[in-house]
């Protein structure tokens, strides 16, 4: 057997073969998505020895899953059948913080949440926030180019990565990118392995820029008794000079099943809430003038914060939003991103959708940059429920589509959406990434079915 005899080649102490620990690495959070058993899981611990799995997974063409923490809910990191795992939680080191030149160099299995603390002791700012935070890594955040609540003033996670050094299929390493503030030499293949997925190499060191920390943030949460309003008013904060350095939107399902859950009292009748912090130096002067623009789109009850402890509780609401909508029942979350302008164009959609499939479907997310995560509620065990959230599913996604967007926003395409990517994207962009693939991998060993089918 191919996979048998190219393990036969690896040093023993990075293969797990254990058929339980081995299952765990099949899949990755998400659902209604392809997968398979892989024959094995290998953990390498530095650069040389991804390496050699690489080259040897080459020689013996065999399926290599690049996976870290496995939190995906694209699918990307599930395995196929007979392929091998290679994780890369063994490679956890922060190498270097250099607070001159702002930029830290760290391992791939860095999770993120670990990587902003310890730049945070040095007083500086690594502002890449996913929900999963705590227990994705920051390889796993490059390759899927990562959002979070922190992208309407900040950006998303490729736009902190400077530079990268990446396994390729074949096992060659690639060094790309840069340690300056500048440069243009070359074609930037740092940007085109941000957001690859796993398909284009494997990524085993990660060069980011930092920024100078931010000032404490204060808060503001408004709650609009029409989506309408609360549209019009992210349409004007967003055009505005007052960049949050946060702007999250709640639909109606969402605030009632967080209130049901928290006992919290959010004002009743509320069709959406609005949570807006500022971290810059005259935040009272933004918060103030975004209050504004609040009460004049019709929000009826605007609380605004400076303190930490009062702010917490006010976002609470957000951090909620999915462990309440959970509570009733199986639930599928998608991710799409249209103009910010048309935010609330996409919830009113949704709602009708959810009410022709006779589904109920909570809609939080970004509404500062346009991406929204409607969570569809099911019934797995049911048939007629799961297809009818599938179809729901295409709905949004094709709506999301018609009022200008894109099929994903930050969870990426993986094994969930391949098939919405050639309806996003032309034959020409079809053809040229195929030739990326291509050049790249020109065998197909690096997570086939990923991204391209
Ligand atoms: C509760 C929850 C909240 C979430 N919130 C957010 C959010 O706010 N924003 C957001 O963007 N996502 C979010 N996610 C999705 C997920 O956490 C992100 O996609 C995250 O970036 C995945 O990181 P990971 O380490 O778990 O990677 P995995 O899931 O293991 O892998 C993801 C992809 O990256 C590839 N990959 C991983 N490591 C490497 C590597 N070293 N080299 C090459 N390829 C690699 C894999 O092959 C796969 O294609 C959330 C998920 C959960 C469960």
């Amino acid at each position: 057997m191919l996979v048998q005899s190219m393990i036969d080649t690896l040093p023993a102490d990075i293969v797990v073969d254990d058929p339980d620990i081995v299952a765990a690495y099949a899949r990755d959070q998400s659902k209604f998505t392809d997968g398979g058993m892989p024959f094995a899981v290998l953990v390498p611990r530095t650069t040389a020895e991804v390496s050699v799995c690489m080259a040897a997974a080459h020689r013996h063409r065999v399926a290599v899953v690049p996976r870290g923490a496995g939190s995906g809910l694209s699918g990307a990191a599930n395995a196929t059948a007979g392929s091998v795992v290679l994780s890369l939680h063994r490679m956890n080191t922060i190498r270097e913080i250099d607070v001159a030149n702002r930029l830290a160099v760290i391992e791939p299995g860095v999770i993120t949440a670990d990587l902003r603390a310890r730049v945070s002791e040095a007083g500086l700012f690594y502002p890449p926030d996913p929900g999963s935070v705590e227990f994705s890594t920051v390889g796993g955040n490059v390759a899927t180019n990562a959002g979070g609540m922190c992208c309407v003033k900040y950006g998303v996670t490729g736009d902190f990565v400077l530079g990268l050094e990446v396994v390729l299929a074949d096992g060659r390493v690639l060094r790309t990118g840069r340690r300056t503030v500048k440069g243009v030499a070359g074609y930037d293949l740092t940007h085109l392995l941000v957001g690859s997925e796993g398909t284009l190499g494997v990524i085993t060191e990660i060069t980011v820029e930092l920024l100078a920390a931010p000032r404490p943030a204060q808060t503001l949460v408004a709650s609009f008794p029409t989506l309408d309003g609360a549209g019009r008013a992210v349409a004007e904060i967003t055009s505005s000079d007052r960049t949050p350095s946060m702007l999250e939107i709640l639909d109606r399902t969402t605030v009632l099943a967080v209130d049901r859950m928290s006992k919290m009292g959010i004002e009743p009748g509320t069709a959406a809430l609005l949570l807006v912090q500022s971290d810059d130096v005259d935040a009272e002067v933004v918060l103030a003038s975004i209050d504004s623009m609040c009460s004049q789109h019709g929000a009826v009850d605007v609380v605004v914060s400076a303190d930490q402890g009062e702010a917490a509780l006010l976002l609470e609401a957000r951090r909620l939003a999915l462990p309440a909508l959970e509570l009733l029942g199986d639930w599928l979350l998608d991710d799409v991103a249209v103009p910010r302008s048309r935010v609330t164009d996409l919830i009113a959609s949704i709602e009708t959708i959810a009410e022709e499939a006779g589904l109920t479907i909570g809609v939080f997310g970004h509404a500062g940059d346009g991406n929204l995560h409607p969570t569809i509620i099911y019934d797995d065990a049911d048939a007629d429920s799961r297809a009818a959230a599938m179809s729901a599913f295409d709905a949004i996604t094709r709506r999301a589509l018609e009022l200008g967007g894109t099929i994903t926003g930050e969870h990426g395409v993986g094994r969930l959406k391949t098939g919405w990517l050639t309806i996003e994207h032309d034959e020409t962009s079809m053809a040229v990434q195929r030739s990326v693939k291509d050049a790249l991998d020109p065998s197909g060993i690096l997570n086939p079915g990923a991204v391209l089918r």
